[in-house]
This record gives structure tokens, C-alpha cells and sequence, in this order.
């Protein structure tokens, strides 16, 4: 049996990005950019105004080291998107809007809150009086042009995760559309003979198929595109069947039918259909019986040599779900271009005592708070067909394979689950503590 590090190895040196292909801006979200993307604008465009005030020339405002009241005639309005025609000379103003072009003449704007207008007769648009004791100086509230991009200047650089932020840049620089490692294609194959569909009540000796909406969940989470292939059954013929049209993926993940029952035939299955193991169980508590494997196709449309990535999970849901954590979603994301493709850890205080025993890895649902450092409870949990516990939990707690007695108050190395970044920090209670 081989290690958790191990194993993970195995499976990311088999995970290549996919090649890029050109997305619309608006599917970009959540991808990987495959190409330096440069700025064909300078922004902002003009010298512009940051604020709704007078554009002024500073040096009105300071006579002989002093400042004189200062009031000024009223020459144009300028709103964002329109642009000055006249130009400030000594004695008069140009009101502006926040965004719109500085006129010629003037270096400086002075803030409406700051200044006191009214109606004069002969001067149509009215003058404006300023406060005494304000301070002008040359380059007040204007944001020069090209400070925040110049063009022809790159801007994002490939590799670079595509999120809410980077889509507004590449929308300011006119990408309408841009090169992207595409997610992968992901299908979920349940199998198993006990299994009935969600809308049924199972009869004796069934249970429903939670694994399947559990999996293909996890792969929409992991951003994967996921294709459903239904529920196979402990038979060859339909089992082979399913495989192949699963192989047509970039990943098939299959569940449970990998342990040592007469009914396990999902390893026979797959060496049957050109797959070839790469490791069968994992030293890890829960998820021994993980089953890896490499089906080498010929090359795809795109002329590039494809092969499928498969999995089979053990049928235990608490199983599946904590080797999808562990061994699929890092390949999803390293497929899809990312280079941090493992979830993220930290380690918190253990809120009470723990027996480890084995010689297996143990990852133990748990809640951990946003303290420091944080505290970590760990939920009652009856094993790998226990799913309720995985609903208290937003983290995996890493107990290393050893005997050993863990204290409250020891360290404890702790997988963030996804929905860790979700949950609300810290939570009142938790619902099932040991
Ligand atoms: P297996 O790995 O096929 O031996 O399954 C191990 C255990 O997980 C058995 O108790 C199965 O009934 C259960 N199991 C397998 N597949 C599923 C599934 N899709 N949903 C819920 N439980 C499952
Ligand atoms: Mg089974």
C-alpha cells in the first residue's frame, strides 16, 4: 500500500493543463488565462477629474504667501463623457464632474463641498466663492492619464486565475474575448446493485444513491464540467459499457465496486477496457480500497495525444468524498491550468482528546473557527458510511498514522473543505461534537 503523498503524486504527474482554447470575456470566470494580455488603452484616457468640483488654476489661490478670498466666474459645465471646449485663464472656472477631462488652463480642482455658488447678473452660468482656508496646490483631485495602465503595457499575465477583478481589467482593455485553459470534463459513474435513484423509497436490502449528486457536486464545485452516466450496475457487460462512454472524459471517476467483494468488479472492468492501474489502496483512513488508473487513448480531434484519468472511489460516501478532496479535485484544478492545486491547510487546537491507532493516515471531519490560534471540534462520526458527520464539517482534521493519545489543547494539521471559506466564522454551536 502506498502513501497518501504518494498516491498524489502518482495522479498529479499523469494531470497535464489542457491545451487553451479562446473563451467569450463572460466564461471566463473562475478559469486559468493562457496569454499575456496588454493594454490597447491608456486609462484613464484623459487628465481626469477624481471629484465634482471647479477646475481651477492653483495658483489663483495664493497671492504674495497669502490667500486672498477667491472668487471665480463660471465659464462651461463638463460632465463625465463630455469634453471642454474653453479653456480656465485667470478669474474664471470650469465646473467638472468626477471622471470628466481636465480643461486646458487649469491644474487643479477644488471640490464643490468647498465652494459656494451664486447667480450674478451678465455671468450666465454664475460665480463661485471658496472657502478661506482650503489649500490648493497643483495636481489637487486629478488622476493624470495613463496612471493606472499605459498602452501596449501587459497588464494580466498568463497563468494568472481568472476572477471578478481581472475580468473588469480585461474588460477595460477591450478583451472581448481571451485564451483560457478550458475546464475539464468530468463523469461520474455510482455503482453498485443496492442502489435505487433519489425519488424512490428503497425496498429491502437498498439504499438510495447519495453518492452520485454527492460526486457530481463535488466536481461542479471542483469547476469541472460534469457528465452524469447514470448508476452502473455489479455487471459486467452494462459496468463496460458505462466505462467506455466514460472514457471519453478527461476524468472518469467511478464508485464504490473497488474493495475485495465477489460483487467489486470495477478494477477487472477497467483493465478489461485498456485502463491500466497505476495503484490500488492508499494507506489512509477514510478511502483505502482508492483505485488509480491510465487509459492512453489515440489522439483526440485536436490532434493531441488524450488519455483519461480514472478513479474508483470506495462506495462508502465518507470514503468517496474524502479521496475526491484529496486525489480529485487537485487533479481538476491541475487540468484546468491552475499551479496550487492542493486544498489549502492550517493547523488549529484540538478542543479534546483523540485516540489514533494504525497504520493509516486518519481525516476526520471537524469544525474549525476563525480563532487565534483556531480551535478544532471534532464531530461524532461512526465511519466512512456515516455522511451526516460531513455536514457538520468544514474541515478534515489530519491525524498521521501512529498510536498515539492527542490531548486537548495539542496541534492539529487540518484540511479546509471548500465550504470552510463559505461558513460563517466562528459558528454558535456545532451539532454533533464527540
Ligand atoms: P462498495 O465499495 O461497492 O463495496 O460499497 C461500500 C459501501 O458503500 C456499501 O455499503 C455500499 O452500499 C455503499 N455505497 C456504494 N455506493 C453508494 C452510493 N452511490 N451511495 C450510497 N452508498 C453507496
Ligand atoms: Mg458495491
Amino acid at each position: 500500500m502506498i502513501s497518501v503523498e504518494e498516491a498524489l503524486q502518482h495522479v498529479l504527474d499523469a494531470a497535464q493543463p489542457r491545451p487553451p482554447a479562446r473563451v467569450s470575456l463572460r466564461e471566463t470566470l473562475g478559469r486559468m488565462l493562457a496569454e499575456d494580455v496588454a493594454s490597447d488603452v491608456d486609462s484613464p484616457p484623459h487628465d481626469k477629474s477624481l471629484v465634482d468640483g471647479y477646475a481651477v488654476r492653483a495658483d489663483a489661490f495664493v497671492r504674495r504667501g497669502e490667500r486672498p478670498p477667491v472668487e471665480l466666474a463660471v465659464i462651461e459645465q463638463v460632465t463625465a463623457g463630455e469634453v471642454p471646449t474653453s479653456e480656465v485663464g485667470s478669474g474664471t472656472t470650469i465646473r467638472v464632474m468626477t471622471g470628466a477631462p481636465i480643461p486646458r488652463g487649469a491644474d487643479a480642482v477644488v471640490m464643490t463641498e468647498d465652494s459656494q455658488w451664486r447667480e450674478e447678473p451678465g455671468v450666465p452660468l454664475g460665480t463661485v466663492q471658496f472657502a478661506q482656508d482650503i489649500e490648493v496646490t497643483a495636481g489637487q483631485n486629478i488622476m493624470p492619464r495613463g496612471t493606472s495602465l499605459r498602452r501596449g503595457q501587459v497588464v494580466l499575465d498568463s497563468g494568472s486565475p481568472i476572477g471578478p477583478a481581472q475580468i473588469g481589467l480585461l474588460a477595460e482593455v477591450g478583451r472581448t474575448d481571451v485564451a483560457v485553459v478550458p475546464p475539464p470534463e468530468v463523469a461520474i459513474l455510482p455503482t453498485g446493485d443496492e442502489l435505487v435513484d433519489v425519488g424512490f423509497v428503497p425496498g429491502p436490502g437498498k439504499i438510495r444513491n447519495s453518492n452520485g449528486p454527492m460526486l457530481i457536486s463535488c466536481g461542479q464545485q471542483a469547476g469541472a464540467v460534469v457528465r452524469d452516466l447514470g448508476v452502473g450496475r455489479d455487471e459486467q457487460e452494462q459496468l463496460a459499457s458505462l466505462v467506455r462512454e466514460g472514457l471519453a472524459a478527461d476524468v472518469l471517476v467511478i464508485a464504490g465496486g473497488v474493495s475485495a467483494g465477489v460483487r467489486d468488479l470495477v478494477p477487472q472492468v477497467l483493465t478489461e477496457a485498456g485502463v491500466q492501474q497505476v495503484f490500488h489502496k492508499v494507506r489512509l483512513k477514510p478511502g483505502k480500497p482508492l483505485w488509480f488508473g491510465l487509459h492512453q487513448a489515440g489522439e483526440n480531434d485536436r490532434g493531441q495525444a488524450a488519455s483519461t484519468l480514472v478513479f474508483g472511489l470506495p462506495g462508502n460516501p465518507v470514503s468517496s468524498f474524502v479521496c475526491f478532496h484529496l486525489f480529485v479535485a487537485p487533479v481538476i484544478a491541475r487540468l484546468a491550468g491552475h499551479t496550487r492545486v492542493t486544498a489549502p491547510r492550517v493547523s488549529g487546537t484540538l478542543c479534546e482528546a483523540y485516540q489514533q491507532r494504525g497504520d493509516r493516515v486518519t481525516y476526520h471531519p471537524a469544525w474549525i473557527d476563525d480563532g487565534d490560534p483556531p480551535q478544532v471540534q471534532l464531530i461524532a462520526w461512526r465511519g466512512s458510511a456515516d455522511l451526516r458527520a460531513l455536514v457538520d464539517a468544514n474541515t478534515l482534521a489530519i491525524f498521521p498514522a501512529d498510536n498515539r493519545s492527542y490531548s486537548q489543547g495539542d496541534q492539529v494539521q487540518c484540511l479546509l473543505l471548500p465550504t470552510a471559506r463559505d461558513s460563517v466564522w466562528p459558528r454558535a454551536a456545532v451539532r454533533r461534537t464527540l
